[in-house]
């Protein structure tokens, strides 16, 4: 017999009770939390979708090798543990713990970026693009055309479009751009894989001009194996094989630990570059610490070194990818409008086709997260006006080109019956949608709002 149903891949040792609210004191704990859900406690969310960064369950294994931990502050055994784990998927010769994934871009561009430089990637992940700006430099994104429609299933819709790469190289010449960048999966673009031949691709342009060419592989595990489910000639290899030909091809990598490594605190950097790899070490001892541990304690190098194993699991991926990819059908014949294909790590509800009767300057994923809330404790993410609008000389909002809702899904911990309780509330929110009232800002900081924003409905 095959059985249809896909299982969690896990049996559970240890719990964490989650807290029932009703309904009233929802309504209470929203307006409190000036209707944002960034400023609502943790301990008043019933099922937490705000993101899968540093959500994961960490295994029985995990946790024993945190045991493991030498927390010797040179030459600790745990770094060689860590440096073995990352080395035997990525082949990558220079490996440099870091606290996390936009640690490691701080050190990277602080070196290569700077006025006058200019970075490509397929879509840069906000931190990516904050740390190359931080430098003077310049981030931008050469998304495949079919990857900005939210409508259009495609397999491979993070991928980079390599015309528009090679014209923009050639605009900008190559000595003003110090290296070329790919995000696995593409995050900011829905979770949405990249092809190996786009990689490939990719990679054969850069050796053209000389440039080198770095993976920003927070999802590798997950990117690997949509390549094997989706791309000719892959169908028999191991999601390790296949992450180590995707690393082949790369010079460098940037990761944070906290999605792909199944862990809450980690990251890294690697390269083959012997040079860039000492100016590496020499900036990370000054800001992260010393080479063999960067920030982390030696147990946190165990508990990463053990999740790079884990993560690559088949049963694993396979359970991943179907529960993301569960939870967009069952909405999808509901009639909820989302990103399709789903992606690698989250659902993301379209809000324009969700509540077309608000507009964007009434912020209409804002209007979807606070009613999750209030019809059953879920938190979500607004990534639209709220989060990336701009103001015109008018104070006029500039929205950007997408309003979603972001339900990002933490690995190994919420089981079926969560997301089918989740499901069941999205679609009695869509049943009401025309209920659905639109915000404004009462208050608002000057950077990056969404976080400490406060709303009121209108
Ligand atoms: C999360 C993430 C980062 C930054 O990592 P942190 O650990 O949050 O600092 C960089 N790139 C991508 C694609 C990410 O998803």
């Amino acid at each position: 017999m095959n059985p249809k149903t896909i299982i969690e891949p896990f049996k559970i040792k240890s719990v964490e009770p989650i807290r029932f609210t009703t309904r009233e004191e929802r309504e209470k704990i929203l307006i409190e939390a000036g209707y944002n859900p960034f400023m609502i406690h943790a301990d008043d969310v019933l099922i937490d979708l705000l993101t899968d960064s540093g959500t994961s369950a960490m295994s029985s294994k995990q946790w024993a090798a945190i045991m493991e931990g030498d927390e010797a502050y040179a030459g600790s055994k745990s770094f060689y543990r860590f440096e073995d784990a990352v080395k035997k998927i990525t082949h990558m010769k220079y490996i440099i713990p870091t606290h996390q994934g936009r640690a490691a871009e701080k050190i990277l561009f602080s070196i290569v970026g700077g006025p006058g430089k200019y970075f490509p990637n397929n879509t840069h992940f906000d931190t990516t693009r904050a740390n190359i700006e931080f430098t003077g430099a310049e981030a931008d994104d050469f998304l495949t055309e079919v990857g900005k429609h939210p409508e259009q299933r495609a397999d491979f819709k993070g991928n980079m479009d390599i015309e528009k790469l090679e014209s923009f190289i050639k605009e900008k010449g190559v000595e003003n751009i110090p290296l070329c960048m790919i995000t696995v999966t593409n995050n900011s673009g829905g979770g949405q894989p990249v092809s190996m031949q786009n990689i490939r691709d990719v990679k054969n342009l850069c050796n053209k001009y000389g440039i080198p060419l770095f993976i920003d592989a927070c999802r590798f595990a997950e990117n690997a194996y949509f390549i094997k489910l989706r791309e000719k000639g892959y169908e028999n290899k191991t999601p390790l094989e296949i992450a180590q030909e995707m690393f082949s091809y790369a010079d460098g990598v940037t990761m944070s630990a906290k999605k792909d490594a199944l862990v809450n605190i980690g990251g890294f950097l690697a390269m083959n570059d012997q040079g860039l790899a000492m100016k590496c070490r020499n900036l990370l001892i000054v800001t992260e610490g010393f080479p063999t541990y960067g920030g982390l304690a030696g147990r946190d190098l165990e508990a990463v070194a053990q999740g790079l194993t884990e993560v690559l699991d088949e049963h694993y991926l396979q359970y991943r990818l179907r529960s993301v990819e569960y939870l967009g059908e069952k909405l999808v014949a509901e009639g909820v409008p989302i990103i399709e294909p789903p992606g690698g790590h989250a659902i993301y509800i379209d809000a324009k086709r969700f509540v077309p009767h608000i507009k964007a300057d009434k912020f209409p994923g804002q209007s979807i997260v606070c009613e999750l809330y209030l019809e059953g404790g879920i938190r979500a993410v607004e990534i639209g006006s709220v989060m990336f609008g701009k103001y015109d000389k008018n104070n006029k909002l500039i929205p950007p080109p997408m309003e979603l809702v972001r339900l990002a899904i933490p690995r190994r911990v919420y089981t079926q019956s969560h997301i089918d309780f989740l499901i069941e509330i999205i679609i009695e929110v869509f049943r009401n949608r025309n209920k659905l009232k639109g915000y404004k800002i009462v208050y608002e900081a000057p950077i990056l709002r969404h976080f400490t924003a406060r709303f009121e409905p209108v």
